[in-house]
């Protein structure tokens, strides 16, 4: 049987026959008292996956290795920024998690009680955040590079009885302090002060702990030892919480379950993944997004596979660090999102090519669009395959995908390929909410139920996840809020945000579209293309372009000509400015909306999620110039 055919098989199966689809790969994790029943949907939109059944989510991920996989790794942790490595076993994980865990009990956190972690890239944030989930504690993860605002808002919506931070960050070598940027979101916060729990690096001068604020050695001290049962939690309860990245709007707070979750990660790992237990992985994302939740922390270690918590820039000390790490610790799956690959490009393919890299099958990408060249570029680099995959915070798992575990179908550049098992994805017309045919564009929809995994619904807020998610026509379908046609051949193209589209004179054009075109210039490294209004046409594409070399006076009319050629003239951009960076979400994505308001000469506004705020400047200074 071909791959395509085995896949198809698989598919329809998670489809038509949910419940045994799902019921085969419960068995994939382990259940203090299974479940009867696979799917409770008698409340649409909400699903309730394994209702009945209990199960705990750190004892899956380190309690259940011990026997076989006590001396193996869980964590390395490899950090360029001290420029220290260290291994963790499961056996020390387990010490460290069931430490922690009494921590929190001494410290009065119990099940369903909030614990914020705000934290660098450290092996004490991935042991804060299995502590919680041993006692049924919820986590919400915090993205360390937050200030104090962003923090105060996800403090207020969680209500942490504890927040688990450390004295400080480093990035390029330079150490952030957070304990100001706590203290101020304190200052701002209309709930409860939490308790705080300190880890100390050593690194920020002079830090003082305040009243209920606690050193975390000095915790940990206490407890050597100390052993805390796995609370066996029922299969719905709240694992964690997790804020979207705010690139589009006020981040939501996803909630995911415990059983579904632990199910979907450990069967995303067989069957997309194809990361066996014992292997490495190495994720370069943050633990405070999604794609670090899923597959720096919980998929490797519900899998007993090796993860690497790397802290550092893809850059530093020089650009071959990461594959510098696959080659000592022999990685076999890499996950990280297209923006570091394209800053990898831009450095040239002398620095992949130094290493050993066979260990590795696969490179997977994801979190924006991955455009055709930089697919090609790293394709042709590696030897192991490059898989697209698209997904959301909100999904916690690939929507579209192609499968390792399967058996991978053939590569389309620019497509993240195929839905994935259990869900059934529709592109549908945005005004008559019918199927679009095949290479027409569509809004990415899914039919509910969502799959187990998925967000069970906005934290504390049922009513704004049904009007978010699933207002958009009569009929309940989960809007993923980005657009996408497919080929003959069933392979799906994402489009860009379905708030994205240009309107030129009734023409909808595809930001996606043009950046392709713009990108296969050798020159230009990094495009946002955005409409401003006009009167006459109702929008004018205008198009901002990062090159890796200077490309003279022509250089503008040259770009122009391509999207004439390549698109029509009614995409021709009427301006294209070179800068030097493009305005980005800490996670790597293209903030467009703040673009979009510096070109239309309007204020961006509070951007909370943005990674480096001076390219505003350069856009603004662009933008002067005649
Ligand atoms: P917010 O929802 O707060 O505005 P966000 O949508 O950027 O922020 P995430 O959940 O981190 O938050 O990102 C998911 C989005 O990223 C998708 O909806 C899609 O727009 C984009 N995306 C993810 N993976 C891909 C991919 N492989 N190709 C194209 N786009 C992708
Ligand atoms: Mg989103």
């Amino acid at each position: 049987m071909g791959n395509r055919q085995k896949y198809e098989e698989f598919y329809r199966e998670s489809i038509d026959n949910k419940e045994d689809f799902w019921r085969k790969q419960a068995e994939l994790v382990e259940w203090d008292t299974p479940f009867n029943e696979v799917l409770d949907y008698s409340n649409p939109p909400f699903a309730k996956w394994f209702p009945d059944g209990k199960i705990n989510l750190c004892h899956n991920a380190v309690d259940r290795h011990l026997t076989e996989r006590g001396d193996q790794n869980a964590l390395i942790w490899v950090s360029t920024e001290e420029n220290k490595s260290v291994e963790i076993t499961y056996q020390d994980l387990h010490d460290q998690v069931n430490q922690a865990a009494a921590v929190y009990q001494s410290l009065g956190v119990g099940k369903g009680d909030r614990v914020l972690i705000y934290m660098p890239m450290i092996p004490q944030a991935v042991v804060a955040m299995l502590a919680c989930v041993r006692i049924g504690a919820v986590h919400s993860v915090v993205f360390g590079g937050f200030a104090a605002h962003a923090l105060a808002s996800r403090i207020d919506d969680a209500t942490p009885k504890v927040i688990v931070s450390a004295d400080a960050g480093l990035r390029n070598g330079k150490p952030i302090p957070y304990k100001p940027l706590l203290d101020a979101s304190f200052e701002q916060i209309t709930t409860p002060k939490p308790k705080v729990l300190m880890v100390n690096r050593g690194l920020a001068q002079g830090f003082t702990l305040g009243e209920e604020e606690y050193d975390w050695d000095g915790e940990m001290g206490k407890n050597i030892g100390k052993r805390v049962a796995a609370v066996s939690v029922e299969s719905t309860h709240p694992s964690y919480i997790l804020y979207t990245s705010g690139t589009t709007g006020t981040p939501k707070g996803v909630q995911r379950d415990t059983g579904g979750h632990a199910v979907a990660m450990r069967a995303s790992m067989k069957h997309i993944y194809d990361l066996q237990p014992g292997e490495t992985m190495l994720t370069g994302s943050d633990i405070g997004w999604v794609v670090g939740h899923s597959y720096i922390v919980y998929a490797p270690l519900l899998t007993g596979a090796t993860t690497i918590l790397y802290e550092g820039l893809p850059i530093r000390p020089d650009p071959g660090i990461w594959w510098s790490i696959i080659e000592k610790y022999k990685v076999s799956v890499m996950f990280t999102a297209p923006t570091a690959i394209r800053l990898l490009k831009k450095t040239g393919e002398e620095w992949i090519e130094k290493y050993d890299l066979s260990s590795l099958r696969y490179l997977f990408l994801a979190g924006e669009p991955l455009d055709r060249e930089t697919h090609r570029w790293i394709s042709g680099t590696l030897t192991g395959s490059v898989v697209d995959n698209y997904w959301q915070t909100e999904t916690g798992w690939p929507i579209l995908t192609n499968f390792a575990g399967l058996g991978l179908m053939e590569t389309k550049f620019g497509s993240p390929a195929l839905p994935a098992y259990g869900y059934d994805v529709q592109l549908v017309d945005e005004q008559t909410a019918q199927p679009v045919k095949a290479n027409e564009k569509g809004s990415l929809m899914i039919k509910p139920p969502l799959p187990p995994g998925c967000m069970t619904t906005i934290w504390g807020d049922d009513k704004r996840f049904v009007e978010t998610y699933f207002s958009r026509f009569k009929e309940l379908m989960y809007a993923s809020f980005d657009y996408a046609m497919h080929d003959d051949d069933g392979y799906y193209f994402i489009m860009g945000r379905d708030d994205d589209v240009i309107n030129v004179a009734g023409h909808r054009l595809g930001t996606r579209e043009i950046e392709e075109i713009l990108c296969t210039h050798p020159s230009v490294v990094e495009v946002a293309a955005v409409g401003i209004k006009d009167e006459l046409k109702g929008q004018e594409v205008v198009a901002f372009v990062v090159t890796n070399q200077d490309m003279g006076p022509a250089g503008e009319a040259d770009l122009k000509a391509l999207v004439s050629r390549e698109i029509g003239p009614i995409a021709r951009p009427k301006h294209i400015y070179m800068v030097n960076g493009l305005p980005k979400t800490r996670s790597g994505k293209v903030l467009r909306r703040a673009i979009l308001s510096l070109a239309e000469g309007d204020d961006p506004g509070d951007l909370p999620t943005i990674d480096d705020a001076s390219v505003l400047d350069g856009i603004k200074s662009s933008l002067k110039k005649p």
